[in-house]
C-alpha cells in the first residue's frame, strides 16, 4: 500500500495521462528518464527559473516555490497543453499536500512557449475531488498493470517499445 503522503507528484499526473504509465512507474519500471520529452521539458524549465528558482523538496515532492507576503506560490512549467489536465491535479496536489503541513499556497501552471500561465487554487470543493484521486491511485498501483491501450500520445511515451512491441 502507498501513503496518500508517500505519492508522488508525477503519479498524480500519470493517474489522468495512462493508468498503465502510472503503474509502470510506481512499480520502477524506470524508463522515463531517457525520454527525450523528459529531458526537454527540464530544459525549458531551467531557462524559465534561473533568476528566482527555489527547489523545495518536502517528502515525496519536490516543487518550485517563490514566496508572495504569507503565501507560496508553486509553479509548474510545461512544454504544451496537451496534457493540462495532467498538469493541473499534479499542482493541485502540491496545494493539497502544503495544506496538509499548513502552508498556504497558490499554484500557477506556466506555458513558456505559449506566453500563458493557469492559476491553480485549492478550495473545499478541489480539495474534495484531490482527496478521491489519492484515493484512487493506491488501487491501480497495487491492482494488475492495466492493460496498455494505443492513443496518439504513446509514441512519445517512454514506455512504448515495453507497451506495444
Ligand atoms: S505507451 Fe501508451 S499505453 Fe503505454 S504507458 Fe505509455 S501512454 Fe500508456
Amino acid at each position: 500500500m502507498i501513503d496518500e503522503m508517500y505519492i508522488r507528484g508525477v503519479q498524480v499526473n500519470y493517474y489522468f495521462v495512462c493508468k498503465t504509465k502510472l503503474w509502470l512507474f510506481s512499480h520502477n519500471v524506470g524508463m522515463e528518464n531517457e525520454s527525450d520529452a523528459v529531458k526537454l521539458g527540464k530544459l525549458i524549465h531551467r531557462s524559465v527559473f534561473d533568476r528566482d528558482e527555489k527547489e523545495i523538496r518536502i517528502g515525496p515532492i519536490a516543487i518550485d516555490a517563490v514566496r508572495k507576503g504569507d503565501v507560496v506560490e508553486i509553479r509548474e512549467v510545461k512544454k504544451s497543453r496537451a496534457f493540462e489536465k495532467a498538469s493541473y491535479y499534479q499542482l493541485l496536489y502540491y496545494l493539497y499536500y502544503l495544506s496538509k503541513l499548513g502552508i498556504r499556497a497558490v499554484g500557477k501552471l506556466s506555458y513558456p512557449k505559449q506566453r500563458k500561465n493557469v492559476e491553480v487554487i485549492l478550495d473545499e470543493s478541489s480539495a474534495r475531488e484531490m482527496e478521491s484521486v489519492l484515493d484512487d491511485i493506491p488501487r491501480v498501483v497495487n491492482g494488475e498493470m492495466p492493460r496498455p491501450v494505443y492513443k496518439k500520445h504513446c509514441r512519445k511515451c517512454a514506455y512504448f517499445e515495453f507497451c506495444f512491441t
